[in-house]
């Protein structure tokens, strides 16, 4: 019912003099929610009909009314009870009447008055009243004129804080120095619960007045201040979310312009990757802080590219991926049989190896390294072990490996960085767990670039490689679940560091009957379903398979025979395509239509046509091979030259050769003077291939002596030893590989040195039914052996000491 209509105030100083007694019949207007103060001029609404009445008499008949102020404003009709005791004789000054027949009337308070006794009730509440002295101070009252000067400041604070506040208001307040009228008017100014205010009303005392005055302007200027603070710190967040908001469209805009709208993409998704991934939380901080750095950064900078990679990477890396092991050791045993024929010895091995992990329950331990010749299932083995497990598999080759970086990778600053091969197998694998085969272990190198086999020796242990740290990816990963098994060719060439590391297994080369078996039920049906074929469609009998074993490779394994097969099936499904046939059928005589590659000739016979040229047994990593050594004579000076990528040692053995041959040189029927007047050549073919090892010795001997002497050497017969300057023949390596090879050249004997002959136990029966073997000590027997007699009389020697391996 407050009117917004401002009103002049007018002081009222006269208001209250002089009215003490009491007096009778003075109508009372009750007010809900104001309360009225001497001094005060301000219009009242006035609605309720007898209120309406009441105003209009009042001010007929210029009489004065007490404002009470309702207890409870919701109270429609209230009677005495439901009004304060306590309230303001007022006078009417001006009645508006408003277009609602409600009345607008401006009343000025005068003085204050209680309200005794009600006389009528009709048609408006008239009663008896009693005016209200007030204590009023002296005027120099020191503590009064403190308090007035402290409404004043709060005041002018006040002012300041509620911007909204009426100017001419405060003015009026602060013009007045009559005290009494100066706390009226405050008071009434005071937006402040109708309880507090009527509180004040009632307080007669002008000093307690004014504290209580001081109490409540504190009050309201604390609480102004405060919801000052707060809103200006919601002003401050606000604005600042809406100053980033901003920006950020400015910068998309900006980018957008620069056409790098679609990086910002970019690190966006990868937000979005980050949180969906799983990943260590060290980790997760880590690229975090990358992505914050990329997300501000340039897409021109040189740097934008490099963390992009990186954070790539530890995006994709497995870090919490596995996969489950099911290590049920029957079914691995069915997987190694279903994939590999025989190597009965070595699948026993690897179940041994499994079985043990299994019960320790713990996959961490030894390496197993499988050793052999190429082509011979090192690699398939693994991953057989890893299809039987129910795990990943990845392999890559250590051939040729001569940097720590290849392993470890190459530190973020280089240009072009990756990761090392380790940490990029894994990505690719895409599982923290799987079977990694390390191939070709034994041709880890090492230069000035730093020795990788440092790095591959905290790769392949267990207590290190929990924390295995890439040059390139700097925060750790954990390799200790990966299956390593790695694969060599040599045990010779493997450093004894990493050969302690691991579990050996060696794999043998195959002979002829067990190729035609891999052959038969795994190669060929494998190259079948690879070309589209089935078995009804390609008909190969067993001795066509053994044909393109014996003419069209020479290996240990079984890798080239593959090729081939798979030579014919391409062939065969070419021609079941083109001439629209049912079904194929390859004998041996057609095999050169459908592989293409040189055939093997047993060109032993051949190649021995003339003196001077002699058929070795060399062992090399690839498994056992022959080798000729080839000399020829020409008229000179004695001077001796070698060719065929001949090492030191091999031609160690040359010039102890040619020193034994002058020493005997009378024995052996040789022109003693022949280094007077012969300029010789000793040449090793296959001239690309480095050889070294002093087991040519032999073989050297004997071509020079068949040089020397014009005896061709037999034509079926190989040969291997290392030689003494005294005409002894020493023991050599790898004497299996040298037979097998000897074998698969088609050569009929083989010369071994006595000392071997405990190697030959390990000749499968197939091959060593086929071989004879001469053992022999001392180069005499080599030669009477080796050398036919002149005139090309194949009979051989009667001193030759024929061997037969006892079980053969
Ligand atoms: P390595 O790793 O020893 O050089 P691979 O594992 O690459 O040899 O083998 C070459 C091919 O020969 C593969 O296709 C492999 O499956 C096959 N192979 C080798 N040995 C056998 C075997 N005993 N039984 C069946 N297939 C074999």
């Amino acid at each position: 019912m407050q009117d917004n209509e401002q009103v002049q105030q007018t002081q009222t100083s006269q208001a209250n003099a002089g009215h003490t007694e009491s007096q009778a019949d003075i109508p009372v207007l009750p007010l809900r929610n104001i309360v009225f103060f001497p001094g005060q001029i301000m219009p009242l609404f006035v609605g309720r009909p007898s209120s309406v009445r009441l105003i209009e008499e009042a001010h007929q008949k210029q009489r004065s009314v007490l404002v009470l102020t309702q207890r409870d404003s919701s109270v429609d009709v209230p009677h005495s009870r439901d009004l304060y005791t306590k309230g303001t004789v007022v006078r009417v000054v001006k009645i508006y009447t408003m277009p609602d027949g409600s009345k607008s009337v401006v009343v000025q308070g005068q003085y204050r008055a209680e309200f005794l006794r009600m006389t009528s009730e009709e048609p408006y509440l008239v009663g008896e009243i009693q005016l209200l002295e007030e204590r009023i101070p002296s005027v120099d009252d020191v503590e009064v004129a403190a308090l007035v000067s402290n409404i004043r400041t709060q005041l002018k604070k006040l002012e300041q804080l509620l911007p909204e506040s009426n100017p001419e208001q405060l003015n009026l307040i602060m013009n007045t120095h009559e005290m009494e009228t100066f706390a009226f008017l405050v008071a009434a100014m005071l937006n402040i619960p109708v309880p507090e205010k009527q509180d004040l009303l009632e307080t007669m005392d002008l000093k307690e007045f004014l504290n209580k005055l001081v109490v409540q302007l504190s009050k309201i200027i604390q609480r102004q201040e405060l919801s000052q603070k707060i809103q200006a710190e919601v002003q401050d967040s606000i604005n600042k979310a809406q100053r980033e908001y901003f920006l950020r469209e400015q910068l998309r805009a900006i980018k957008k312009e620069l056409g790098e709208e679609k990086d910002q993409l970019e690190v966006d998704e990868m937000r979005k990757k980050l949180d969906e991934i799983e990943m260590p939380d060290e980790i997760r901080a880590v690229a975090e802080k990358e992505l914050n750095r990329l997300s501000v950064m340039s897409p021109a900078a040189a740097e934008y590219g490099v963390t992009r990679n990186y954070l790539d990477w530890l995006l994709e890396m497995p870090w919490q991926v596995r996969t489950e092991d099911s290590l049920d050791i029957s079914r691995v045993k069915e997987q190694l049989d279903r994939d590999h024929y025989g190597l009965e010895t070595v699948k026993n091995r690897i179940l041994e190896f499994l079985a043990v992990r299994k019960l320790k329950n713990d996959m961490r331990g030894p390496i197993l390294c499988f050793v052999g010749p190429p082509g011979v299932g090192k690699t398939s083995l693994g991953r057989s072990i890893a299809e039987a497990m129910g795990r990943k598999y990845v392999r890559f080759s250590l051939g040729g490996v001569r940097d720590e970086a290849e392993i470890r990778g190459h530190r973020r600053t280089y240009i072009g960085a990756l990761p090392g091969r380790i940490i990029q197998s894994i990505k690719k694998a895409g599982s923290s767990n799987p079977v990694l085969v390390l191939d070709e272990i034994d041709k880890v190198g090492m230069d000035f670039r730093g020795d990788p086999t440092s790095a591959l020796l905290e790769v392949l242990d267990p207590e290190q490689n929990v924390h295995f740290s890439d040059h390139y990816l700097e925060v750790p990963f954990d390799l200790s679940n990966v299956l390593f098994i790695a694969t060599a060719n040599s045990l010779d060439t493997l450093q004894p560091a990493l050969r302690d590391r691991m579990e050996i297994i060696e794999i043998p080369s195959y002979i002829l009957d067990e190729k035609v078996h891999i052959a038969r039920r795994h190669l060929l049906p494998k190259q079948l379903a690879e070309h589209g074929l089935t078995e009804k469609q390609l008909v190969i009998g067993d001795d066509v398979i053994r044909g393109v074993i014996d003419r069209y490779t020479r290996e240990a394994g079984v890798r080239n025979l593959e090729r081939k097969l798979a030579d014919l099936c391409r062939g065969a499904a070419r021609r079941i395509a083109e001439e629209t046939v049912k079904k194929v059928t390859i004998r041996e005589a057609v095999l050169p239509d459908y592989i293409t590659s040189r055939k093997f000739y047993p060109e032993v016979a051949e190649r021995i046509c003339s003196p001077g040229i002699a058929t070795g047994l060399a062992w090399t990593p690839v498994g056992g091979d022959i080798l000729f050594i080839e000399a020829t004579k020409m008229k000179g000076k004695g001077r001796l030259t070698i060719t065929g990528q001949v090492r030191d040692v091999m031609k160690e053995s040359v010039q102890a050769a040619m020193s034994y041959i002058s020493a005997n040189a009378k024995q052996l029927g040789v022109p003693e003077d022949f280094r007077d007047t012969l300029d010789i050549h000793v040449h090793v073919p296959a001239g690309a291939v480095p050889k070294d090892g002093p087991s040519a010795g032999v073989t050297m001997l004997t071509a020079l002596t068949s040089l020397l002497t014009d005896r061709i050497v037999r034509n079926d017969l190989g040969m291997t030893g290392e030689i003494t300057l005294r005409g002894q023949v020493l023991p050599i390596g790898g004497v299996k590989e040298k037979v097998l090879a000897a074998h698969r050249a088609g050569l009929k004997s083989v010369l071994l040195p006595k000392r071997n002959e405990d190697d030959l136990k390990e000749i499968p029966d197939s091959v060593s039914r086929e071989i004879t073997f001469h053992l022999v000590e001392r180069m005499d027997e080599v030669l009477a052996i080796a050398l036919q007699e002149k005139r090309r009389n194949r009979k051989s020697t009667k001193k030759s000491i024929e061997s037969r391996k006892e079980n053969s």
